[in-house]
């Protein structure tokens, strides 16, 4: 069986990454997709990448240096809101500080666009995926999904910025819609339905 490992600890990216990876083979072999954690990989990564792209591509190679052979995939994500030059943008988790609540962001960010119509209130969630393969080479692809910034926070489901991101052709937030629903338009269910194509591709 073909290892696959993915950079995160966070246990929702997996449930994600599991369901949308399910069905894959690499060289007719089916895949064991393993976190960090189950792959018994610690390492300090410095996000210091001046996009999503590079991020994510920094936190595959620190752990693909410690993986002995597998698949390493790793991905960074965020929302840019083209009224505030993209913000917060790669610095989505540590605006306004890391313990910061994800209420006070989200506010923050409402009043920031006070006042600021509905047309120019535009934003999207982007996801970069990272691929390092054993042999060192790389796989990078991107998904976003277009929006705009509400009024007030809405909904329960998802987490972080979900609660102020209007999918239009819901005319909902992206915390009201289901999880099935979200992974269908997410950045994160778009990148990784490609990089699922890439290595397919690659491989077969
Ligand atoms: P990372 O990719 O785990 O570094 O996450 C970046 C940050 O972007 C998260 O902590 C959230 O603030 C934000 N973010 C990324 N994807 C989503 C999403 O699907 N909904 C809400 N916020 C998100």
């Amino acid at each position: 069986m073909k290892k696959v490992i993915f950079a995160t600890g966070n246990s929702g990216k997996m449930k994600e990454i599991r369901m949308i990876l399910k069905d894959l083979t690499i060289e007719g072999e089916e895949v064991a997709i393993l976190s960090m954690k189950e792959a018994g990989i610690q390492t300090e990564i410095v996000e210091d990448g001046g996009t999503f792209a590079e991020n994510a591509l920094i936190k595959a190679k620190a752990v693909a240096a410690c993986a002995q052979g597998a698949i390493v995939l790793a991905d960074d994500s965020g929302l840019e809101i083209d009224y505030l030059n993209k913000e917060p943008g790669i610095f989505s988790a540590r605006y306004m500080g890391e313990n910061t609540s994800y209420h006070e962001k989200n506010r923050n960010l409402i009043e920031r666009l006070a006042g600021v119509p509905d047309e120019r209130r535009t934003a999207r969630f982007v996801c970069a995926i990272a691929c390092v393969l054993p042999d060192g080479e790389v796989l990078g692809c991107e998904g976003t999904v277009e929006g705009r910034i509400g009024y007030e926070e809405k909904g329960e489901n998802g987490f972080g910025y979900d609660p102020i991101f209007i999918v239009p052709e819901y005319g909902k937030s992206t915390a009201q819609l289901t999880e099935e629903e979200k992974n269908e338009i997410s950045h994160r269910g778009k990148a990784l339905r490609r990089m699922k194509e890439l290595l397919s591709i690659h491989y077969n």
